[in-house]
């Protein structure tokens, strides 16, 4: 019977639990998930949720229609991460420490807007309860809302605003000449979905920026003035400007020094972390220097359950097979939606109509639960 522990119950997390289950029958496998989620929260719909909250009861399905036996344990904090012990602060703040024979960190990424992406851990109520304020505050808007940041989250949020609002003002401004910052064929990309944009009525202001904006904003109307000094008034603002790997605890030399993310090899391995080959510490998804995408976890998923099968068989990682091949994301498809009528996809070639049925109905929600956690909704 070897014990697993798999801190982090978002995308990659539940598909390391997968892969454990199915690889190992009478593996104990216990997630460590901070705050009080309890539901399987894999992003995607945040764009559409913000505009439409009561979609919140079909998209955080629970974590337990995700895996069989695992244990959910939410805490509070991570203190340490090392060979065979996860120390933590439980929920009534005591600390604990967990023994393991195998760990998998899947903390996720950090973005600039806790309304686009939740890292705490809230109740899928609190979610909802968000998202319910932030379309109470678009219903009543005077002076508008802006979107700081032209990447994928940000073009879908706007568009989801200005379709559901068309008499709300909304502006994007996006730091880049072109939109959709990682998306392979981005010129054709950017031309596909501006047109889109523009027949929602959204001001989109490119090559520009507005410094010392970091944090999302809802109260009294403002004046926002770009570098180049156009002015800009709203009351409401969400900044989609990226974000950065989220490893919350020490880390020191475990971390890739260019993208701050966990540096593990091409088994998934931090062997930083888990200098004990017999007590492997790995990391996948936008915690490790690879970063994520979620549509993308099958090739981590893939390396780190042909680890995981040799460390079963062996007792050590020693000698194990390095799967994973890492690919851009700009090399790979992209897929976005531009609100309830619209979307863009890179194959066969940049077009709105394959982008609008995949993905714009229910942000490919349904589609992507089957696929990738064999959940129905
Ligand atoms: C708005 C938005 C839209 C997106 N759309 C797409 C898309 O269309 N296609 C696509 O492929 N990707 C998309 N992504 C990216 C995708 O969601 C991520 O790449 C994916 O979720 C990464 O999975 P992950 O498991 O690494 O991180 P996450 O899914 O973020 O999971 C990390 C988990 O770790 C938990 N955690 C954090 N800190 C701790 C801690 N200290 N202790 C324990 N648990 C902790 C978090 O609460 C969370 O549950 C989108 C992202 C956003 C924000």
């Amino acid at each position: 019977m070897t014990k697993y522990i798999v801190i982090g119950a978002g995308w990659y997390g539940i598909c390391a639990v997968q892969a454990i289950e199915s690889i190992s029958k009478d593996s104990v496998v216990t997630v460590l998930q901070v705050g009080s989620k309890d539901y399987i929260d894999i992003n995607i719909a945040n764009p559409r949720l913000a505009v439409e909250p009561d979609m919140v009861d079909l998209v955080y399905q629970p974590l337990t229609k995700a895996w069989v036996r695992a244990k959910l344990i939410n805490i509070k904090k991570i203190e340490l991460v090392a060979s065979g012990q996860v120390v933590f602060i439980d929920s009534e703040e005591k600390k604990q420490v967990l023994e393991a024979d195998g760990i998998i960190v899947a903390t996720g990424a950090v973005n600039s807007s806790p309304l686009m992406k939740d890292i705490q851990g809230k109740s899928k109520d609190e979610r909802k309860a968000e998202f319910t304020a932030f379309r109470d505050a678009i219903t009543n808007s005077k002076a508008g809302v802006l979107v700081i940041g032209g990447g994928a989250t940000g073009v879908e949020l706007v568009a989801e605003v200005a379709t559901d609002f068309n008499n709300v003002k909304c502006t994007l401004v996006n730091k880049p000449q072109l939109l959709l910052n990682g998306s392979s064929k981005r010129s054709a990309m950017h031309n596909v979905v501006m047109k889109q944009l523009n027949t929602l009525g959204v001001k989109v202001i490119t090559d520009d920026y507005i410094e010392d904006v970091k944090e999302d904003y809802m109260g009294e109307p403002k004046k926002f003035t770009t570098k180049k000094g156009v002015e800009i008034d709203a009351d409401i603002v969400v900044v989609c400007a990226g974000g950065h790997p989220n490893v919350p605890f020490p880390a020191g030399d475990a971390l890739d020094e260019k993208t701050k993310g966990l540096s593990v090899n091409e088994a998934m391995l931090c062997e930083k972390l888990g200098t004990d080959p017999t007590k492997p510490v790995w990391a996948v998804g936008d915690c490790s220097m690879f970063g994520g995408r979620g549509v993308f976890a099958d090739s981590q998923i893939k390396a780190l359950s042909a680890s995981i099968t040799h460390f079963e068989k062996m007792g050590t990682v020693v000698a194990g097979p390095m799967k994973y091949k890492h690919k851009p994301s700009d090399s790979q498809a992209s897929l976005v939606s531009v609100g309830r009528q619209g979307g863009a996809i890179t194959i066969p070639f940049p077009n709105k109509m394959l982008g609008k049925a995949l993905k714009s109905k229910d942000m490919g929600v349904s589609y992507i639960y089957q696929k990738y956690f064999k959940v129905k909704v």
